[in-house]
């Protein structure tokens, strides 16, 4: 069931406004890898729900001691979170699946995810943000340039940009960390060329992510939420999915084959 019908409905629905549409955006969050075995932060079972929130002090952290910080990363005693576990563990879930074959059919024009666990790209997405960085990343503090962690030549701590000499920092975008520009700047073109916003698994309460989909909406532009809890775009939403995207994703996939 949902707030506005049942599952069937809702699939209907949204296979009705995606097919009319030429540039359907996503912003996704955290639910789309939950089913890849990666918790949530926030929602039932999210790991700040069950510990409380961490501190938020990452980004002063990196840029008053980049090198420890980097010491402490590259430790090959120190002990991965289990959330870290989780992560490194994880595959491609259906949701990511079906969301690469929408985009392979036409049907999704760019994906926004503040996912940093790099499931899209394996999935195979290739119009993509990742406006929270991506943790297989690194990035240069002075000209940007993201590079693949695992191809990096580590020769002094912190290490430097290969281009420019720039500290490099990991690209998971921290606490306190402004988004990087071109992302940021790629998420508001998306918003504003979207004609349909789907929003998935995201309890659209980080900024600026959260604004993309209402400024979208302020347009005129059809919302369509998938996610098994309320959050706080429910009330705006034109269709609204209450279950988990590893089962509206693959059905929606379907219907618009059909
Ligand atoms: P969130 O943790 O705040 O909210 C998760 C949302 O997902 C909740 O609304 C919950 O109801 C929903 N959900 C749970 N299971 C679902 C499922 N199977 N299908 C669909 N929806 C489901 O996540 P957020 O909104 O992305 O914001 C949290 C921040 O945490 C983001 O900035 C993100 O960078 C980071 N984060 C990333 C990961 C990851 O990379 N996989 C995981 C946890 C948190
Ligand atoms: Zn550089």
């Amino acid at each position: 069931m949902t707030a506005h019908g049942t599952l069937d409905a809702a699939i209907a629905r949204m296979t009705a406004i995606i097919s009319e549409s030429r540039h359907v955006v996503a912003l996704v969050g955290a639910g789309l890898s939950a089913e890849s075995g990666i918790p949530t932060y926030r929602g039932s079972g999210g790991v700040w729900t069950k510990f409380g929130e961490p501190t938020i002090d990452g980004w002063e952290l990196f840029q008053e001691d980049p090198a420890a910080w980097w010491e402490a990363a590259l430790n090959p005693e120190a002990q991965l979170t289990d959330f870290a576990r989780a992560v490194e563990g994880a595959e491609p879930n259906a949701g990511h699946i079906a969301m690469a074959a929408l985009e392979a059919e036409g049907k999704l024009a760019h994906v926004i995810t503040q996912n940093i666990d790099g499931l899209h790209r394996r999935a195979g997405t290739t119009q993509l943000t990742e406006i929270h960085g991506n943790r297989s990343f690194v990035r240069c503090m002075n000209c940007g340039e993201r590079s693949l962690l695992a191809q990096i030549k580590i020769r002094q701590l912190p290490p430097l940009c290969e281009a420019c000499g720039g500290v490099l920092k990991n690209d998971t975008v921290m606490f306190g960390e402004p988004i990087p520009e071109p992302a940021l700047r790629e998420c508001y073109r998306q918003a504003a060329l979207a004609d349909a916003f789907l929003v998935i698994g995201t309890s659209a309460v980080v900024y600026p992510a959260a604004d993309f989909p209402v400024m979208a909406k302020r347009r005129g532009v059809p919302l369509i939420e998938i996610n098994p809890e309320e959050t706080a775009l429910t009330g705006i939403a034109d269709v609204v999915a209450r279950a988990t995207a590893g089962e509206v994703l693959p059905a929606l996939v379907e219907r618009l084959r059909t």
